[in-house]
């Protein structure tokens, strides 16, 4: 059955708002196709997350449930997506643009003799194929491509498409399959999970990010950057200077060997606005610079620019949202 595809990417059984914002592109071209949208569940029990998929513009849940299958593990999944796949022939795959997600697109395009295009920043229907918009060199150019070959597998930029409205009312279909594992299909073994900081916001799914470079002084030169994260329920980021001189982990990294972002805005802090740095902020859609620096190259790219020294003006902005009432922690 030629329907559009989507991988329900879940950790612990959670599924991250991403799955949903490439929901809503899935419902869109299944609609310009004229056909529904199935979406793939792999991994332990399944329980409210089918109600939840249904609802959030799902015909068909799939649902491929097995204890051994509960932690992802690319070569599992890989084999029993693809095997479903060469099965129903889904006319496209879209999948979000996670770590895992770009993995799986890539296998998927390799077994089943087709190509997978990554970091959509728009997908459509036209003259009954399927385009994409995604950004080359390093975002500098953005390419139309039309994908010839079915499946279509497309990943889905996060924060790029809005998260469809949930509706209780939709009604869909709960399948199931049992798949045939063997241990030959699992190489490899979760020995633990090392979780982030608690409360800490993910920097690709912030709607608003504080970026540290080296003018920050020193690792704990981030501190009254992470205080006023934590104002305005912010993530924080990060230069690769900054990095690479031990201040900060190399997951706070934003840039061209780092992390791309696309939040609402960003605060650069101390930054000079390097091509590589900014190569990952190709989706923010304000950009505040504080730097001492009038010439700093950051400003050719900030919506807002303040030419001081940050350990001045970043505590002032903290204070000022407290005074207001406006501080989140
Ligand atoms: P600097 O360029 O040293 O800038 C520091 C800025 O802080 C200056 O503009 C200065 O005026 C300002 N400043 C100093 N003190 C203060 C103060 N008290 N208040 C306000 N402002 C102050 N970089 C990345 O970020 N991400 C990447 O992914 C990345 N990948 C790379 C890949 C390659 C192959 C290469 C070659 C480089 C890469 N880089 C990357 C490095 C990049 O070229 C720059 O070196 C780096 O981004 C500079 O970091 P920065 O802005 O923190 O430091």
């Amino acid at each position: 059955m030629s329907h559009v595809w989507i991988w329900l990417e879940q950790f612990q059984g959670k599924i991250p708002s991403i799955v949903w914002e490439t929901m809503g592109v899935a419902r869109r071209l299944a609609d310009a196709l004229g056909t529904g949208v199935t979406a793939v569940w792999i991994g332990g029990t399944i329980a409210d997350q089918a109600g939840e998929a249904i609802a959030m513009g799902a015909d068909v849940v799939q649902v491929i449930e097995h204890p051994a299958l509960a932690d992802f593990r690319f070569e599992p999944y890989l084999t029993v997506l693809s095997h479903l796949a060469k099965e129903e022939a889904p006319q496209v795959i879209l999948i979000g643009s996670t770590a895992r997600g770009r993995e799986l697109a890539g296998g998927l395009a390799a077994e089943l003799g087709t190509a997978a295009l990554v970091d959509a920043l728009e997908v459509s229907v036209e003259n009954g194929r399927v385009m994409a918009i995604r950004p080359i060199y390093e975002g500098k150019l953005f390419a139309r491509t039309y994908v010839e070959r079915s499946p279509a597998i497309v990943t889905i930029r996060g924060r790029a498409f809005p998260k469809p409205d949930p509706d209780p009312r939709r009604k869909g279909e709960i399948r199931r399959v049992s798949p045939e594992l063997e241990p030959s299909m699992f190489p490899t073994e979760i020995l633990e999970w090392i979780q982030e900081a608690e409360g800490e916001i993910r920097l690709n799914e912030a709607r608003i990010v504080v970026g540290g470079g080296r003018g920050v002084g020193g690792p704990e030169g981030f501190e009254p950057l992470r205080e006023l994260a934590r104002a305005l329920g912010a993530a924080l980021g990060a230069t690769r200077a900054v990095v690479d001189a031990g201040w900060i982990p190399y997951k706070y990294q934003v840039g061209q060997t780092g992390k791309t972002i696309s939040p609402d805005l960003y605060i650069a802090c101390g930054i000079s606005g390097a091509i590589q740095h900014l190569s990952g902020l190709r989706g923010v859609k304000v950009i505040v610079a504080i730097n001492k620096d009038p010439e700093a190259p950051i400003f050719k790219v900030a919506r807002y620019g303040v030419v001081d020294d940050l350990f001045k003006i970043v505590p002032a902005l903290t204070a000022e949202l407290r005074r207001r009432g406006l501080a989140k922690g």
